[in-house]
């Protein structure tokens, strides 16, 4: 099987309510933004996927990819992950294209892509990820209300400036919401922003008095707490909390993931294939999690599409029983806006999400949502790479390497 076309799009989905991401203090998110790439192969099959974008930074990315991919085969993950890799070597990293391979290769099978990986369906707990920084009082409003929607498990954010505002946070609203749900924590200092507020960073000792409340308040797991390149410094926080520690959802992959492990710097890793090496990548993060004895439960907070391709993750990683985050703040980040181009993905009445079962990643795209949210800024075809080609290095040159790329 050979990749015969590429497009890539701009996707702007403009909220309804502005969204203020604690990741971004300050920040008023308007849109959900996203790139997505199609890819088409010589038996006609579409593998989708997408990549979150802060607005249209890959304009240029069609013209290094293009001769990268087209012509590569989709189902040889290895080759794919390899030029994926080459094509990163200006420091623009795309793992997130590696599952269009995936979504291609459960189509041909006629298998959703967690059954290619060994998983099968079974429902999964969906656990509420807030992304908002909320008044106690307000949050405790929240949570009371989405319980009585099924939601037995929540995930606040601490961003406070001061540390008593943080302890004061998770203090209230467990006293409010009373012993029943379960509740973990984002600090989000792995990826620290600070183009509006800037809010310091926590040091060890901030993180570490922090774990301690999260303790005496029956919080579950405290989730990035430092750096994500603090390997020594999130070692030494794990080895010393009451609570769990979570984190690596954006480190780059295997390579990184792998000293993190070596190093013992989490209880629950959260690799999300959309920044972490893409599927394969991830796939190596779960078995080292089980050799290690180690918890996997990702981060998928990027869009619809990136849920989809975590949670196939989760669903091939047979006997998991993490709930899964789903990412949720109303009036502003819900599904209808989240998930854009798809379907809605909804929990049941008892925050359950019943597996998928088409094949592939397991969404389809809405070509009246395509058209009316997506801009095309990019597409190749064999024909048009060999004409580039053509023109570009002359016909003997073009002739040459196509011999050479066959042989
Ligand atoms: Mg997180």
């Amino acid at each position: 099987m050979k990749i015969t076309e590429i497009e890539l799009y701009h996707v702007h989905i403009p909220l309804k309510h502005t969204f203020w991401p604690t990741w971004i203090p300050g920040y008023p998110q308007t849109h959900n933004r996203f790139t997505l790439i199609r890819l088409v192969t010589d038996d006609g099959i579409e593998g989708w996927s997408a990549g979150t974008a802060m607005g249209e930074e890959r304009q240029g990315l069609g013209d290094l990819l293009g001769g990268y991919i087209i012509g590569a085969d989709p189902t040889d993950i290895d080759r794919i992950q390899s030029l994926l890799k080459q094509a990163g070597y200006l420091g623009w990293l795309n793992p997130w294209i590696e599952p269009a391979c995936w979504d291609i290769m459960g189509k041909a099978q006629g298998k959703p892509v967690y059954e290619l990986l060994g998983g099968e369906a079974r429902a999964i707990e969906a656990y509420c990820s807030f992304g908002e920084l909320h008044e106690p009082a307000r949050r405790v409003e929240e949570i009371l209300s989405l319980m009585a929607r099924g939601f037995k498990t929540f995930k606040l954010r601490a961003k406070a400036k001061t540390f008593a505002e943080d302890v004061q946070l998770i203090e209230e609203v467990r006293k409010g919401v009373g012993d029943g749900p379960t509740l973990g924590v984002d600090a989000n200092q792995g990826w620290l922003v600070s183009i509006v507020d800037r809010i310091p960073a926590w040091d060890l000792n901030r993180a570490g008095d922090y774990a301690r409340a999260c303790a005496d308040n029956g919080i579950e797991w405290l989730e990035e707490p430092l750096d994500w390149h603090d390997y020594d410094g999130l070692a030494a926080l794990k080895k010393a909390s009451p609570v769990k520690i979570s984190g690596a959802e954006l480190n780059h992959g295997w390579d990184e993931i792998k000293v993190m492990l070596e190093k013992d710097c989490f209880h629950v890793y959260q690799p999300d294939a959309t920044f972490a090496g893409g599927i394969a990548q991830v796939r190596q993060v779960i078995d080292a999690c089980h050799r290690h004895d180690r918890e996997y439960s990702p981060h998928t907070w990027t869009n619809g599409i990136g849920f989809y391709i975590n949670w196939n993750l989760v669903l091939a990683d047979r006997g998991n029983t993490h709930p899964l985050e789903y990412p949720l703040e109303e009036p502003s980040w819900v599904p209808e806006f989240r998930d854009g181009l798809i379907a809605p993905i909804l929990p049941d009445k008892n925050a359950m999400l019943w597996p998928f079962t088409r094949p592939g990643l397991g969404f389809e795209i809405d070509r009246k949502m395509l058209k009316k949210y997506a801009r095309r800024f990019y597409r190749q075809t064999t024909r048009g790479l060999a004409f580039k080609v053509i023109r570009e290095k002359g016909l003997k040159a073009a002739l040459e390497i196509k011999k050479r790329k066959e042989g």
